[in-house]
């Protein structure tokens, strides 16, 4: 949403809003969830979905070694975008394509943990993005210790940073050790630090961000296209309608109320 809808709309500019997270990570969100949920199967690979004439849903997939298949009036696909692209494939080859355009930026996360004497900077604020022109590796650091202050002591500080996306998609494959170098040179130059991390835990995710390129809205409008001609599918996932976790949420519940309204309605 632009900053001019957020205004009519009164919602919080994003630089506004309140960042939260949780003490024991993202994984506290989806188990509130699940505890919510009277009946809930996790664990399912899904390989291919189909609907029948009689407007059924079959879903088959694998769920700990089995072979499993599910039978629905109504699918939600909350997955990234190729493998919904791969869902729909056999019976919307237009959407199935619109899918698989979506490009994707690879990240690596680096949180390492810091001695607070070992950083110059006072660490003062959530943390910078670097802009292009300044020619650095990283895209950015968070200062999350300086957020949430539960992240640790006041003898220690933790910080995220990112390496890769659009601007340098090969790094996030480069070795453990290259990484730590490329975060250790840059931070150096930027907020001080004197000395390595304490201790550091790289992620990659090859497929982490997908880029809303020229042309986006046109693709999301050729998938939401096939809603008509199979009555009972709905999309929610973080390319369509914003990135950000608020975003998703945000979706989640319109998505929610549409598959709701459409289930009442059969
Ligand atoms: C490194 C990184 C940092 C981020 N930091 C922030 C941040 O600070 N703030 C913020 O607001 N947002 C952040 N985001 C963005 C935000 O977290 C994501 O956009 C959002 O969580 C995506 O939600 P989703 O439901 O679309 O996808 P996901 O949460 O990725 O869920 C998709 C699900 O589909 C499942 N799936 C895939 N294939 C199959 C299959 N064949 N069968 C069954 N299931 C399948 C996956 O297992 C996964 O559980 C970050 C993202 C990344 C990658």
């Amino acid at each position: 949403m632009g900053a001019r809808e957020r205004k009519r709309s009164a919602e919080k500019a994003k630089n506004e809003a309140r960042s939260f997270s949780f003490k024991d990570g993202m994984q506290t969100f989806t188990d509130a969830l699940t505890a919510k949920l009277p009946d809930i199967q996790t664990n399912i690979i899904v390989e291919s979905i189909r609907r029948d004439g009689s407007g059924t849903w079959h879903i088959q997939g694998i769920r700990y070694g089995e072979q499993r298949s599910w039978q629905t009036a109504a699918v939600v696909l909350a997955a990234p975008a190729d493998a919904v692209s791969s869902w729909l494939a056999p019976f919307a080859e237009d959407a199935a394509a619109a899918l698989k355009s979506i490009p994707y930026a690879p990240v690596a996360t680096l949180v390492s943990v810091w001695k607070r004497e070992d950083i110059a900077h006072q660490l003062d604020g959530f943390g910078f993005l670097a802009p292009r022109l300044e020619n650095l590796e990283i895209l950015g650091t968070l200062f999350s210790s300086s957020m949430f202050d539960f992240r640790t002591d006041s003898d220690h500080a933790v910080l995220t940073t990112f390496i890769g996306g659009m601007r340098h998609p090969g790094l996030p494959y480069k070795s453990d050790e290259a990484l730590l170098d490329i975060m250790t040179s840059d931070l150096s130059k930027l907020i001080h630090v004197k000395k390595p991390p304490l201790w550091t835990k790289i992620n990659r995710h090859p497929r982490a961000i997908p880029q809303y390129t020229f042309g986006h809205l046109k693709r999301i409008e050729r998938i939401d296209a096939i809603k008509q001609s199979f009555p009972g599918i709905f999309f929610c996932a973080n390319w369509k309608g914003g990135i950000a976790l608020g975003d998703c949420v945000k979706n989640g519940h319109a998505v929610a109320k549409e598959t709701s309204a459409f289930l009442d309605n059969i």
